[in-house]
């Protein structure tokens, strides 16, 4: 059956439950533009009993769709990577919209998006197993990789459009049904991107998408038909929702927070780092978890470096995303500031020296939207709370160091381990750094290391729980399960 009616062309955003554009009957939640304050759409949250009926049909799916050749469920995600290209600048409104990231980032979120589903689509060859014949004498062994029934996403608001991507085309391209929910926050974007999967010819049940909170990912943990939990956001949340859906079970992955750091060394390009670490730390209002968070300049390199990174960090634009020319749009709501605000308060209270205040730079921006402007804090001690803790926004902390290895010894202090970069034009400092930090994605003069959709994403302790990473062969392994054949014919 098809959907009856779009579900963004009134401002209440709809869930698709049994294939089916609905208004569930929990709470309702207004959804607002970080940029000016304005109400945009409503949402109304899914209770456990729409998980529950979910669940179900996309079970009946799952006993159909995983005998559909792969080549032939590979089909719709060919016609879903077109009208994703088709309405990239209109899913890219919305998202700046919901989101308050500018346009041009938004339109690079799509377009990565994008990226994941031309991925899937080559699930023929992903998906093979190996084989061996005469692994003893007249013996044939392979393995093949089937699909493990019903998967479940749950997203954070950062990422929209690219985060879902990174799980369901791969689920449903090995031969899962999938139950997507995005966060309550932002869910403009990925519900135009479910009905451009609906127009793309996806059948019933298949994909779903289940707005709502807490309530709808407890249901997930606790439903049996859900075999695997694909998860992004907080570490606190992540570990809950891997500690809790392990007990039932279920197949985790579950991808948390960060406290990313930035290692310059006496050698480096200075131009050149100062624009990757304006990008990094202050793009997207620091609201990625790839952001550089904790500056750690080596030896005399600090001076010049912070005086540059100052003059540029003051002439950044910040404003509405959508008015060009902006580099920096609004953090995500006016709670959120309020929290990064803590936490430039307490740099303050625990002695850190504020280089660039962001709560006071803000005169051209709407005093109705959620703007800080860039926060650069020195001497900076590896103990205080804005040193260990995720801000997740335009706030930088310096702390100095004497060495590379006293660098490399801070950042492994770290209960976090999500990405982090050197910059450096000594190939022996960056081979060095790269092999002795304890951090899953490492980049070397990156301004933002984020691996592209063929190579797996995740980090290190903290920002981690579980084994298989997000998408690239990963995500093969993740939704898929090993079977080994063995075979003697006389
Ligand atoms: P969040 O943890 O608040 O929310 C993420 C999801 O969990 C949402 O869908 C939300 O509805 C749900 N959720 C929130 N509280 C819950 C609870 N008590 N019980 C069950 N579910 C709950 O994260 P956020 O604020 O939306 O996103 C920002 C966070 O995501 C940052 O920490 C950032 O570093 C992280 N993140 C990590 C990655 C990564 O690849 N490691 C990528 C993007 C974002």
């Amino acid at each position: 059956m098809t959907p009856t009616a779009t579900a963004t062309e009134v401002s209440e955003v709809k869930s698709l439950i049994e294939s089916r554009w609905a208004s569930p009957k929990g709470e309702q939640h207004s959804i607002v533009n970080p940029a000016n304050g304005e109400i945009v759409a409503m949402l109304n949250y899914a209770t456990a009993s729409d998980v529950d009926r979910s669940a179900r049909a996309a079970h009946k799916a799952f006993l159909s769709w995983r005998e559909v050749p792969v080549v032939d469920r590979v089909q719709p995600l060919y016609r879903f990577k077109t009208l994703l290209e088709k309405h990239a600048d209109e899913i890219a409104t919305l998202l700046t919209t919901e989101n308050g990231k500018v346009f041009p980032d938004a339109l690079a979120e799509v377009k990565r998006a994008i990226q994941m589903v031309e991925v899937a689509c080559g699930m023929p060859s992903l998906m093979m197993g190996d084989s061996l014949n005469d692994v003893a004498r007249g013996i044939d062994c392979r393995t093949i990789r089937q699909p493990i029934g019903v998967c479940a996403g749950i997203t954070p608001f950062n990422f929209p459009a690219m985060v879902p991507l990174w799980m369901y085309p791969f689920a449903i391209a090995t031969g899962n049904t999938f139950l997507l929910k995005p966060s309550e926050k932002v869910p403009l974007s990925p519900t135009r991107m479910a009905e451009l999967f609906i127009e793309a010819g996806i059948p019933e049940g298949v994909f779903q998408l289940v707005h709502g909170g807490r309530e709808v990912v407890e249901a997930f943990i606790a439903h049996p038909l859900i075999k695997a939990i694909s998860f992004v956001g907080s570490s606190p949340i992540a570990k809950l929702v891997y500690k809790e859906g392990a007990a039932q079970g279920k197949r985790v992955q579950a991808l948390g927070g960060a406290k990313n750091h930035l290692v310059v060394m006496p050698d480096a390009d200075l131009p050149k780092t100062v624009d990757a670490i304006l990008s990094s730390s202050f793009g997207a209002a620091g609201e990625r978890c790839l952001a550089g968070s904790v500056l750690v300049p080596v030896g005399d390199v600090a001076e010049p470096l912070l005086n540059l990174l100052i003059e540029r960090a003051n002439a950044l634009r910040f404003g509405d995303g959508l008015e060009p020319g902006m580099n920096v749009g609004p953090v995500i709501g006016a709670d959120h500031r309020k929290k990064i605000i803590s936490y430039i308060e307490k740099g303050e209270a625990e002695g850190a020296i504020l280089l660039c205040d962001g709560r006071t730079n803000l005169a051209h921006t709407n005093p109705a939207g959620s703007f800080l402007g860039p926060t650069i804090f020195d001497h900076v001690k590896p103990t205080m709370t804005i040193a260990r803790e995720e801000i997740f926004g335009p706030v930088l902390s310096v702390i100095r160091a004497n060495s590379l290895d006293e660098a490399i010894d801070l950042v492994n202090s770290s209960d976090f381990g999500n990405t982090t970069t050197i910059y450096t034009q000594s190939g022996k400092s960056a081979r060095e750094y790269q092999s002795r930090i304890e951090v899953g994605m490492v980049g070397v003069n990156m301004a933002v290391s984020a691996p592209m959709a063929f190579f797996p994403f995740a980090g290190w302790k903290n920002s981690f729980f579980g084994d298989i990473h997000a998408h690239g062969k990963d995500a093969v392994w993740f939704y898929t399960e090993q079977k080994v054949l063995m075979s003697r014919w006389f």
